[in-house]
């Protein structure tokens, strides 16, 4: 349906109460990022810490979401336990399309539960229902639950976290639908501290399309496209995991905690390989005709007689990397055993790999000992790692409740800074060099999606950081609209804002549609004011020694390019959040 304002569900878990609120704003925050940012300014502190009880926790979905293909994510924003500040998290799975169907352009959570919850939601219903006996249980275990105790199958999407979540991890992700997460920066944490162990959204209202003739033709142009390109087919054909050869080739994946950067045995863990022995099946979000999901699966043997059972569990490139090659473990069932462990326990599966690859240097090192770790890490040993993500999900000890607060703060404590693979929070699964570690480290996500540096690097020989800087200002500004919109960042080469124009235009979005520059740098510039407010320095911002040892097909790492690469892009992101934009004070008055 279209509106000039935001529907909005704001619950109070203290109070048990609910309300539909009607939020204006439209055509200055559009949705998604946008939206979140305008929420988070209304309902959340900047001062106080990320566990204050009001503290929100935020869902937001697009415009556009329900409407085109691949328009299938949903944002979820909250102050961060991993650094304190405001954070973004994405994933996709059915909860953006639940939210459309529900008629609900966002929801906020405040407060506290006196015991553990889970809410159960729809377009004309909502119960906050105690779910004390979850508490303790495992993400698969909890899906079980509570897809039994809330019926809807097929409208109907689950949001849940584990125990890394209720012990208050900042690497805790919030699972959504069992293979998509909103994984990075300590989601799941926001939900444990609020007591909140699951999410039912039921998409239980009819959405009306356009009756107009120019929406099925805007329709059918971008469904063509999105299934008619090269990407697309190799998205569903290998998925991510396709990157795994050609960045080991590249010399730009990170191994054994990047002391390199390609292995020659990495064959053990590519795409084709996971496709050709473990692949079972693909799966997509809803809305998505590309189905870039892939499922493959673990066998446990339960009894002596050749008993087994088995799991099925998703890979991409990211949890690859993670748990492959930075910890040395290059076949793969044995990286999805340990993925398979991750999700029970509702770990970043990225941070929680790249924290045990620190951890098994660093007792390598001799700067931990097994007093530390309890397991006698190694790399390349899947067993070790399977039993210490167990550890750093409960934070069994002190090291690993330390661990599990982030790299860098272990390793500060236990003096291993200079090989802690930490850009802005732990690295992603590119080493291409000085514009991805810049990226990634001051990115506002601290995502590698943030803004295509990686590809910078591999595109450009060139080291003139204002030019690459712009670059990454104006590549984020335009991915900042992508996020508004909710749209899957792997349809970002088909959806050119001249496309996103001509599908706002045909739902009735025609003021938005026209204005999508202005709409785009306005939301860019009101995500960082709104980081900036909640503690964030850019120029505070350290890329560890390790970065800068590495070896790529570029050669050794530019330490002075990196430096002012960094120097400059720190100068644009201060520029933007200083900018004088009045906008949402004004949206905000009471
Ligand atoms: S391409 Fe993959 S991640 Fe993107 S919407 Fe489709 S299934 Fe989801």
């Amino acid at each position: 349906m279209i509106r000039d304002h935001f529907r909005v569900l704001t619950i109070n878990l203290s109070s048990g109460r609910s309300t539909i609120v009607e939020v204006a704003g439209r055509n200055e925050v559009a949705g998604g990022s946008g939206l979140a940012a305008l929420l988070f300014n209304k309902y959340g502190d900047m001062e106080k810490p990320w566990d204050d009880t009001e503290q929100p926790l935020i869902f937001a979905i697009g415009p556009l979401t329900g409407y085109f293909p691949l328009m299938s994510k949903t944002v979820c924003a909250f102050k961060s336990p991993y650094h304190n500040q405001y954070a973004e998290s994405h994933a996709g799975g059915r909860s953006a399309l639940a939210l459309r169907f529900a008629d609900m352009d966002g929801v906020v959570i405040t407060g506290k539960a006196a015991k553990p919850v889970s809410i159960f939601l729809g377009s004309r219903h909502i119960e906050i229902k105690e779910v004390h006996y979850l508490w303790g249980m495992d993400v698969y275990a909890t899906g079980k639950y509570l897809r039994h105790m809330f019926r809807g199958s097929g409208h109907r999407s689950i949001l849940r976290i584990g125990p890394a979540g209720e012990h208050g991890s900042a690497m805790a992700g919030i699972n959504a639908d069992t293979y998509r997460h909103f994984g990075r920066l300590g989601g799941g944490a926001v939900m444990g501290v609020k007591n909140l162990k699951g999410i039912a959204i039921q998409g239980d209202a009819t959405f009306l399309l356009p009756d107009n003739k120019d929406y099925p033709k805007i329709f059918e142009e971008v469904h063509k496209q999105l299934t008619d390109t090269d990407m697309m087919s190799k998205y569903h054909d290998l998925g991510t995991p396709i990157n795994v050869i050609p960045l080991n080739k590249l010399k730009a994946l990170p191994v054994r905690n990047l002391q390199q950067t390609s292995d020659p045995n990495i064959a053990g863990i590519s795409g084709e390989k996971f496709a050709e022995v473990a692949l079972l099946r693909n799966n997509a979000c809803a809305g998505c005709p590309v189905g870039c999901i892939h499922i493959g699966f673990v066998r446990e043997r339960f009894a002596k007689e050749n008993r087994y059972l088995y799991r099925q569990v998703a890979y991409d490139h990211e949890p690859i990397f993670a748990t492959g090659s930075m910890l040395g473990v290059l076949d793969c069932f044995r990286v999805l055993d340990i993925i398979d462990v991750v999700e029970r326990m509702g770990l970043d599966v990225m941070s929680s790999g790249v924290a045990l690859a620190w951890a098994t240097e660093a007792l390598e090192k001799g700067i931990i000992s097994e007093k530390e770790t309890i397991i006698p890490l190694k790399f390349g040993d899947a067993e070790g790692y399977k039993e210490a993500m167990i550890h750093l999900a409960m934070g069994t000890n002190e090291f690993y409740q330390t661990l599990t607060k982030g790299t860098m703060v272990a390793a500060e404590r236990y003096n291993g800074e200079d090989f802690a693979c930490v850009l802005g929070q732990e690295m992603a699964g590119y080493a291409t060099g000085e514009a991805f570690f810049t990226s990634q480290a001051l990115g506002f996500r601290h995502s590698h999606l943030d803004s295509a540096g990686y590809s910078y690097d591999q595109k450009t020989e060139e080291k003139d950081a204002a030019k690459a800087a712009d670059f990454l200002i104006k590549d984020e500004q335009g991915r900042v609209f992508l996020t508004s919109m909710l749209a899957c960042l792997f349809a970002r080469g088909v959806y050119s804002d001249e496309l996103l124009g001509k599908c706002l235009n045909s739902v009735g979005y025609t003021d938005l549609a026209g204005s999508i520059a202005d709409v785009s740098r306005h939301i860019q510039k009101l995500r960082w004011r709104t980081r900036v407010s909640t503690g964030f320095d850019p120029r505070s911002v350290s890329i560890p020694k390790r970065f800068t040892e590495i070896v790529t097909w570029k050669g050794t790492i530019d330490t002075e390019y990196l430096q002012s690469l960094k120097d400059e892009y720190s100068k644009r992101i201060i520029e933007l959040s200083a900018d004088d934009n009045k906008k949402t004070e004004e949206i905000n008055k009471p």
